[in-house]
């Protein structure tokens, strides 16, 4: 089992596992010395240190959610302030505004997204991104699919990297967000700001 210098065990995060890449962040996250679990019922969310929102569809999440009971005790989890990683699908989850069409959201964080905003599967690649933190190297890249745009940032909270103008990378007390997938990538920075927001919390408890 992954255990710190002293011998703990590592902070346990549960990876939304309904449907999307899941398994994809569960790897990258392992690499990082972080124990995962995939998180299906209510019950399991008791156990975990940290949460992961993959990408996917989020149309798909949202019925999947509700038919599992799940939309209100995910939405207490997130509430609580445990760290969470949401990247694409979960990011639109987390968004106070969901454009095209309007769709269920938590409102956890302060922007409006807009769905596919980039175009779709054909418009999808990697991009040069540029960032907004001395947190990130600057020849950070993302890979998009079939990505939501944020086009409004409507409170408090912190662009960390940018495509273009556009805000891609946000943070909010323990929430990140990234309109792309740094989980297809093993060793992306962002997964391990988000490793270290884990272990901050861990620590601290
Ligand atoms: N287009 C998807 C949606 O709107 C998100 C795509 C992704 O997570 N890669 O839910």
């Amino acid at each position: 089992m992954a255990s710190d210098a002293n011998g703990r065990a590592a902070p346990l995060v549960g990876v939304l596992a309904l449907q999307g890449d899941f398994e994809d962040h569960q790897v990258s996250l392992e690499a990082l010395g972080l124990r995962t679990t995939q998180v299906r019922s209510a019950a399991q969310l008791g156990a975990i240190d940290a949460l992961v929102l993959p990408g996917g569809e989020s149309t798909t999440m949202l019925k999947l959610l509700e038919l599992e009971d799940l939309w209100e005790p995910l939405g207490a989890a997130l509430r609580s302030g445990v760290p969470t990683l949401a990247t694409c699908a979960g990011m639109i989850l987390l968004a106070q505004s969901v454009e095209d069409p309007a769709q269920r959201c938590y409102g956890l964080l302060p922007i409006t997204v807009v769905r596919n905003g980039y175009g779709r599967q054909y418009e999808s690649g990697t991009f040069a991104l540029t960032p907004a933190t001395d947190e990130l190297p600057t020849d950070l890249e993302g890979t998009f699919i079939r990505a939501p745009r944020v086009t409004a940032v409507t409170g408090a909270c912190e662009v960390l990297a940018r495509r273009g103008a556009d805000p891609v990378l946000l943070r909010k007390g323990n929430l990140l967000a990234a309109a792309f997938h740094p989980e297809l990538c093993v060793g992306h920075p962002v997964t391990s700001i988000f490793a270290a927001m884990v272990r901050a919390v861990a620590d601290s408890a």
